[in-house]
């Protein structure tokens, strides 16, 4: 299958399991994993209708921008941000999905307030308490969101979370359902004026079905749309 029909079967695969659990299909965002994938296979998706590219790495992301690979579609950032590269991130990606430390924060705000820009953020959440990984557990998001609400440059819009490896989909269901929890708990308590709980980012190739049918907004998609990566060659 080429690239545009993983788009498209993608697209149908989403739309069905948000009507399977009376959800509306315009309700689910779905960013294709750009990662490893070059320009011109990232054009190919944009193409055939991705309206979002998530990219991982900066280098990736500057390279493939000056390309003009995005071109089209909205430009997020889901890898991992070190602090030392948020320049060539904030006012580039309009969502940047993966803050994992109020310290990272900081770096962004800084950055947007010396552009004169608000730069739209989710947290990310180590929801299964995965040492490899990074993200707030459960118990830090709350403080963190105490400091990161004080930042004039940034606006919290939601929660993102990378589950554990799953052999099969259902298993990573509880902790869509844990993420969907602390999503709403949060969006209710209502006192932070730059704090909107609007995305909840979870749900990949393997799991975005079950992801939905627990309160996913936006999926991140990869392997489903562009085939495996060969991380083999992976410089
Ligand atoms: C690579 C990646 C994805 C997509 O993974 P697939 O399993 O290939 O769909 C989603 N989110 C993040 C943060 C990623 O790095």
């Amino acid at each position: 299958m080429s690239i545009a029909d993983n788009v498209r079967q993608v697209k149908e695969k989403i739309a069905a399991a948000a009507l399977a659990c009376g959800r509306s299909p315009e309700d689910i965002i779905l960013v294709g994993a750009t990662k490893m994938n070059d320009a011109a296979r990232v054009r190919e998706a944009v193409e055939a209708g991705l309206r979002y590219c998530g990219e991982n790495r900066v280098q990736e992301l500057t390279e493939k921008n000056a390309q003009g690979a995005y071109e089209g579609s909205h430009l997020h950032f889901i890898g991992h941000l070190q602090k030392n590269k948020v320049k060539q991130v904030v006012g580039t990606a309009e969502l940047i999905h993966s803050v994992d430390s109020v310290e990272l924060a900081e770096a962004i705000n800084r950055r947007a307030g010396a552009l004169g820009i608000v730069q739209d953020i989710l947290l990310e959440v180590n929801i299964g308490g995965e040492a490899s990984k990074s993200g707030f557990t459960p118990g830090e998001l709350r403080p963190a969101i105490d400091s990161i609400s004080t930042m004039e440059n940034l606006r919290v819009c939601g929660l993102m979370a990378i589950p554990p490896v799953c052999e099969a989909p259902e298993e990573n269901r509880h902790y869509f359902s844990e993420m969907r929890k602390l999503y709403i708990d949060i969006g209710e308590e209502k006192k932070y004026n730059n704090v909107i709980m609007g995305i909840l980012s979870m749900g990949m190739s393997a799991d975005y079905e079950v992801a939905i049918s627990e309160g996913a907004s936006m999926v991140r998609v990869g392997t489903g749309i562009f085939g495996a990566r060969n991380y083999g060659t992976a410089k």
